[in-house]
């Protein structure tokens, strides 16, 4: 009856319920009422137990005395457990004594319980929300006066509990749909494999309070999972079967699991743990899954810390993979791609050193053979039949044309490798036009074509490499003359124009009516090698690397070639050079 608890106590009573009523944080609401109710009731320890609804089960991480420790029990164990499932008091004199007693934190702690005080806490509704427990009494034992106190104390303290909780599960929600979102930022923009996979094992340890963490992936070429970041590994790669395993097995399946004691679990292997030195006590681990629902990897999250992973955490550890899943299937990409990229340098390094050997090599023979031709048609070795000069003089043209072929090889292996260093000075753009065409001129007349100059007197000189632009200009008017059928039309024009800035500069263009360029493959041909019509039996000769010799020089002045064409209308190619001041 409330009349026999004395007036000081019920004052006391008041006292902290008016504290408790104004303390929203759960952890100093729990320290309040266990600290509280030890001195009212005089009690050497005390603990407050929380039932958790997914587990059904009670947990308390402050119990006094135990900083940082959390203990559990499942309802019906011990005295608390008996509580909070009965929703009845009890008093125990003498614990060991008493078989509902739960011996086992007294063996984690080293305390002695003697007497034991334990009366449920209840909602407004009535449900079972916990057990206030004490511990030994200083003076005496617990008297039914103590036990209707600390009801009494216990009935208060239900609303402002469940205040507290509730609040307390608002505030963990937020906090952690907050961090869920900076992972979400922060993996979202890491494109590196290695350290996106770090941060987000660090994260997930983070956000689940876990004490490891490790993101497997698969390798479905081998059948394996792979990891290369988990903590405490040393970075040394660990490789699993499919199926193998509780990563294997959650990767082989898709589903996720929850383990609450890993050595009981036949899945269990124990052998990393064996070298590491680790103790595995709980897992969660969960699937991640790409936008097409393939398992690509698998989270697996160790030791939740003070306790069991919860079903909050495997919601959590949902959210974070999916998100994962994205960022880390970009990372591969990237990686498959810089990884391509390397290859594909080392390949064309391969290929210009190739270029480079057998240009040279085909060089050398070529110089006895015009030397002797020379020799023969001048006559040096002796009258020679004229049937047998039309032959030598085909071999000197043969051999000539193989002599330009390979000169122009080898001026584009030198640009690719990158050597070129422009000897810049003015240069009359007249004459060069004038000596680039002149030299085309047999080559027009026997195609039947029309070569036309337009350049205009008074045009100011350009600064240029005189030699590097009478290869570039010869190859655009190569390409306009080859590309041209017989009776169509080539014109060189050159004009004065405003370059950049304004300054005064000189545009040269290379006009014909030939076949024209496709818009789909004008972007294109600039690239070393690619001809729009690529096959052996094609109609034009060449190697597909005049244009891109052309760029490389003009660029190298500051400059861009620009094509202008329409199939079967013709294509001019233009550039601008600035005007010697
Ligand atoms: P090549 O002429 O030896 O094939 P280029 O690098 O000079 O190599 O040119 C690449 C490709 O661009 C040619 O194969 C051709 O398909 C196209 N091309 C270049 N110039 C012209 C042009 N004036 N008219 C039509 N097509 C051209």
């Amino acid at each position: 009856m409330p009349s026999e608890i004395p007036a000081d106590k019920l004052r006391g009573i008041l006292e902290i319920v008016r504290h408790a009523n104004a303390e929203m944080d759960l952890g100093s609401l729990i320290a309040l009422i266990t600290q509280q109710a030890c001195s009212l009731l005089e009690a050497d320890r005390g603990s407050l137990y929380l039932l958790e609804k997914e587990t059904g089960e009670l947990y308390s991480s402050m119990a006094l005395g135990l900083s940082g420790k959390t203990i559990r029990l499942k309802l019906h164990q011990g005295v608390a457990g008996l509580v909070a499932a009965a929703g009845q008091s009890i008093i125990v004199d003498d614990a060991y004594s008493d078989a509902r007693f739960y011996r086992a934190v007294d063996e984690t702690t080293g305390y002695r319980t003697r007497q034991i005080l334990c009366v449920p806490i209840k909602n407004r509704r009535g449900d079972v929300l916990g057990a206030l427990e004490l511990l030994n009494k200083r003076a005496g034992t617990f008297t039914p006066q103590d036990e209707e106190l600390l009801s009494l104390l216990a009935s208060q303290m239900g609303v402002a509990l469940a205040n507290a909780q509730l609040y307390d599960g608002l505030r963990t929600n937020l906090d952690r749909l907050s961090r869920l979102m900076k992972v979400g930022a922060a993996i979202s923009s890491e494109l590196d494999l290695d350290a996106l996979l770090r941060i987000i094992s660090q994260t997930t340890s983070h956000l689940l309070q876990a004490e490891r963490s490790t993101v497997f992936l698969v390798d479905r070429a081998r059948g394996e999972l792979w990891s290369r970041v988990a903590e405490g590994l040393d970075r040394q790669e660990i490789r699993i079967p499919l199926g193998a395993g509780i990563a294997g097995t959650v990767a082989a399946t898709g589903a996720l699991v929850r383990i609450t004691d890993a050595y009981t679990d036949p899945r269990f292997n124990p052998e990393v743990d064996k070298r590491t030195g680790y103790q595995t006590r709980n897992i969660l681990c969960s699937p991640m899954r790409n936008a097409r629902g393939q398992v690509i990897g698998v989270f697996q999250v160790l030791n939740k810390r003070g306790g069991d992973f919860s079903a909050l955490d495997e919601q959590l550890l949902a959210s974070l993979s999916s998100q994962a899943a994205v960022a880390v299937e970009n990372a591969q990409l990237h990686d498959e791609v810089q990884r391509a990229y390397v290859q594909l340098q080392a390949l064309d390094k391969m290929k210009t050193d190739f270029l480079n050997t057998i240009s040279h090599e085909l060089r050398t023979p070529l110089a006895p053979i015009l030397g002797y031709t020379e020799i023969l048609l001048s006559g040096g070795m002796g009258a020679l039949p004229s049937s047998c000069l039309r032959g030598i003089q085909a071999i000197e043209e043969s051999a000539k044309r193989l002599l330009a072929l390979i000169e122009n090889l080898l001026v584009f292996v030198r640009l690719d490798q990158g050597e070129m260093a422009l000897q810049r000075e003015p240069v009359d753009v007249s004459s060069l036009v004038g000596r680039v065409t002149e030299a085309f001129q047999p080559k027009v007349e026997e195609w039947k074509l029309t070569l036309v100059r337009e350049v205009p007197d008074g045009l100011p000189p350009v600064m240029a490499d005189p030699q590097e632009l009478t290869v570039a200009l010869s190859h655009l008017v190569d390409n306009a003359t080859k590309f041209t059928p017989a009776g169509g039309q080539v014109t060189v024009t050159a004009r004065a124009v405003a370059g950049d800035g304004g300054k005064a500069a000189v545009e040269i263009a290379v006009q014909d009516t030939g076949i024209g360029i496709a818009t789909e493959n004008q972007g294109r041909i600039f690239e070393r090698f690619y001809q729009v019509d690529g096959s052996l039996t094609r109609h034009f000769g060449g190697m597909g690397i005049g244009l891109a010799v052309a760029k490389q020089i003009i660029e190298a002045h500051g400059s861009r070639v620009m094509v202008e064409s329409e199939p079967g209308l013709g294509s001019t190619f233009r550039f601008t050079l600035p005007a010697a001041a």
